[in-house]
């Protein structure tokens, strides 16, 4: 099987210096990616780690596929202890990053430790002999920085544009739970909190200056060029209209959580629609190498906004979950939290918990204000930066959240087998994860389309498309491939069977679950605030576990006992 190139890095903040290790068994085990940062994480955070403390390890990683130029590989991934779900959390984002760190001679990045001063660390190509070249830079100037201060400074400092660097912006220095990770000014790592994690470790910016063509791989099969060629050519309204493409669909089935998940369509559905997001459009968007270029550039010159998106989850999360039915203000929310480093699903429906719990559904200049104040923690924010499932009961609200991270749109009580795939996510509420709404609403051609009610005959559907997202965040090729990159595609790009892939994304899956149930994580985790509602949900997620080989409480057997094979370090030497 075709894996992932290189060393890691390991940087060590508490005593500022940064070694190399060979990882070739993990490689050949985990491909790259999620797949390698979990098997890290998992040899080498201790399993009682507090997510903000400076046991927590984070890990970046590319995957074989950063060593094309073949669409759809222009993301790299990122995995720590979450703050928000107390579990272990991977998160994957687009730009240019992965080229730049795969060019500095790495394959992943581990980040150890913490630092009493606020940092930016600067890597560098790998010596000839093997040696890393790392510096650790005091920056009290970028205290409190938004993310485009951040890119605008090292741009001028180092001669770095934004897509070499990836920081933090206020929120992740305020310690706020779904603080991103961000990179090329606009683009998240968005879920999981995993820009508190780099916060607390004292960690504004990270700056990558590998040469991105160093780092291309010649050769490869005739799918690469036939995946590069179809993303181009390609007529998808995905093209124009991003993930926001879908919105009108999933109000119309009754999919679109509205007014903080109290209703599944939304009045105002037309003034957040595709449509008018692509009206706001004003050029082309992409990530590194991808012909497909479904990104959002977007502007509305009156209001003074110019922002990327939003995408689909934004406009839920601002948009009808919060009852604002404008685009342009689902865009000044997008632009605020990118710029304050926020994810703005989790965000965005936890301003929505306060604007019910205020009456205040609509008010977007509110929206505004409460944003800002979370990412400063400052007033009502400081409680709401918690998240959803933190602050919940103060605001009299219910917990919309799975393991702590509250949800995206394509909502279960319609698309019941999305439901499903929102419960066993070991990440938590994430649409991403078994992404399996395509099936439900159709998004799919008709021969594959499931009918979203009820879930007969979809556990086995969702493993095997859970193993196959583990593969595609290893690999590390972007989902938005589906319905262009074929299984057969897969299997020849990554040189292995099938078969063997789906393997290797059930060792992925099994890992982090592994992990999590040493977190206390078991079958009373894997649920759903309506899951009542769902006819045959119990029995089904048992069918999942059995699929799976797992034990019925959700806890996987006790075979998986390699902790440690790197040498890492044990919950007990901690
Ligand atoms: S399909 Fe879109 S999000 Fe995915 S790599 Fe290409 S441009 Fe980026």
């Amino acid at each position: 099987m075709r894996h992932a190139q290189g060393p890691l890095l390991t940087v060590d903040l508490s005593e500022r210096s940064a070694t190399t290790t060979a990882i070739d068994d993990r490689l050949a085990e985990f491909v790259g990616g999620r797949g390698l940062n979990t098997a890290l994480a998992y040899d080498r955070i201790p399993f009682d780690a507090d997510p903000l403390g400076p046991a927590n390890r984070l890990y970046l990683s590319t995957g074989p596929m950063q060593h094309s130029t073949t669409s759809f590989t222009g993301r790299m991934a990122a995995t720590a202890l979450s703050p928000l779900t107390n579990g272990l959390c991977s998160s994957n984002a687009g730009g240019f990053l992965s080229r730049n760190v795969t060019g500095a001679g790495y394959v992943a990045v581990e980040i150890v430790g913490e630092s009493d001063e606020l940092l930016a660390v600067h890597v560098r190509e790998i010596g000839d002999d093997g040696e890393p070249d790392v510096t650790f830079e005091p920056v009290p100037d970028l205290e409190q920085a938004e993310v485009s201060a951040v890119s605008d400074r090292f741009a001028e400092s180092h001669d770095l544009p934004a897509e070499h660097v990836a920081c933090v912006g206020p929120a992740g220095e305020n310690g706020v739970r779904f603080a991103s990770i961000m990179t090329s000014d606009t683009r998240a790592f968005g879920r999981g909190g995993l820009g508190a994690v780099l916060g607390a470790k004292g960690v504004k910016a990270l700056t990558f200056d590998g040469d991105a063509d160093a780092a291309i791989d010649l050769d490869w099969p005739d799918e690469a060029a036939t995946v590069h060629r179809d993303a181009a050519t390609s007529d998808s309204i995905m093209k124009r209209q991003g993930t926001a493409s879908v919105t009108e669909l999933a109000n119309e089935v009754g999919a679109l959580p509205s007014y903080y998940f109290s209703d599944t369509s939304f009045d105002g559905v037309e003034g957040i629609s595709g449509d008018r997001v692509e009206e706001k459009k004003y050029k082309k968007g992409t990530c590194s190498q991808c012909a497909f270029a479904c990104k959002l550039p977007t502007r509305d010159e009156e209001a003074g906004v110019e922002t990327e998106g939003p995408e689909f989850e934004t406009v839920m999360a601002f948009g009808s979950n919060a009852g604002v039915d404008d685009i342009v203000d689902v865009m000044r929310a997008n632009e605020l939290c990118d710029e304050l480093g926020m994810d703005t699903i989790s965000c965005g429906d936890v301003v929505s918990m306060f604007l019910e719990s205020e009456d205040e559904f609509g008010n977007a200049e509110l929206v505004r204000s409460i944003v800002e104040q979370i990412a400063y923690r400052e007033g009502v924010g400081d409680k709401l930066a918690e998240g959803v499932h933190r602050a919940h009961e103060e605001f009299g609200a219910d917990d919309w959240t799975v393991k702590g991270l509250s949800f995206s749109g394509h909502d279960g009580r319609h698309l019941n087998g999305q439901g499903l795939a929102f419960a066993t996510a070991n990440r938590g509420a994430d649409h991403m994860y078994g992404e399996f709404y395509p099936y439900e609403y159709p998004l799919v051609d008709p021969d594959e389309a499931l009918d979203p009610t009820g879930l007969e005959g979809k556990p086995p559907k969702l493993v095997e498309k859970e193993n196959r997202n583990a593969v595609l965040d290893s690999a590390i090729v972007c989902k938005f491939s589906r319905g262009i990159v074929t299984d057969d595609q897969l299997s020849a790009l990554l040189d292995a069977e099938y078969a063997d892939l789906q393997t290797l994304g059930a060792r992925i899956v099994e890992r982090e679950r592994a992990f999590n149930n040493a977190r206390g994580f078991d079958r009373d985790d894997d649920t759903l605030p309506y899951a009542d509602e769902i006819s045959g949900f119990e029995a089904a997620l048992s069918e999942y576990y059995a699929l799976r080989g797992w034990n019925d409480d959700g806890t996987v057997p006790d075979r998986d006992t390699d902790r440690g094979a790197t040498g890492g370090k044990t919950s007990a030497d901690d």
